[in-house]
């Protein structure tokens, strides 16, 4: 189970797929998922291969989860949210689906369950949210 440099999140950091940028630094790509599970969610990315948390560095993950507090204060501010969920799966019985790391981070708010994972959001509201965001960072 090694890296496969045709996932689909490689292709984001090769610039073959378009995606909704909200930060980005030397070590981390931080950019809005597309089948967002709260309205802000957001997957960030080390910029070189890792499969998961299991084969990366110690020094990938720690900038990864540096961008993820930057974006996670970004969206308490964007939403005014109460809270905010991270969450990171490693491995197919782990709930991976897409085998490049990638932690999410998701504005809540108190009483609102999460949406179901798989629906595709409205692409309009999506880069509305990505503007709001980037404006908050
Ligand atoms: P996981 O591997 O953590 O289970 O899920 C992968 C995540 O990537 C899902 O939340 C899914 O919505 C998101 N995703 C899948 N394909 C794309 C894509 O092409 N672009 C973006 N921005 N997100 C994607």
């Amino acid at each position: 189970m090694g890296y496969d440099n045709d996932n689909i999140f490689a292709k984001i950091l090769r610039g073959e797929i378009p995606n909704f940028t909200v930060y980005e630094d030397d070590e981390t790509l931080a950019f809005m998922d597309i089948m967002p599970r709260s309205p802000g969610h957001v997957l960030v990315i080390p910029k070189t291969p890792a499969r998961n948390m299991l084969d990366a560095s110690a020094a990938q993950l720690a900038a990864c989860l540096a961008t993820v507090q930057k974006v996670a204060r970004a969206q308490m501010q964007a939403f005014d949210a109460d809270g905010i969920t991270t969450q990171q799966y490693n491995e197919d019985a782990g709930g991976q689906e897409v085998f490049h790391l990638h932690y999410h981070t998701m504005p809540r708010h108190a009483g609102v369950a999460m949406g179901p994972p798989g629906n595709m959001g409205d692409m309009d509201e999506i880069a509305a949210n990505a503007a709001r965001i980037r404006a908050a960072l």
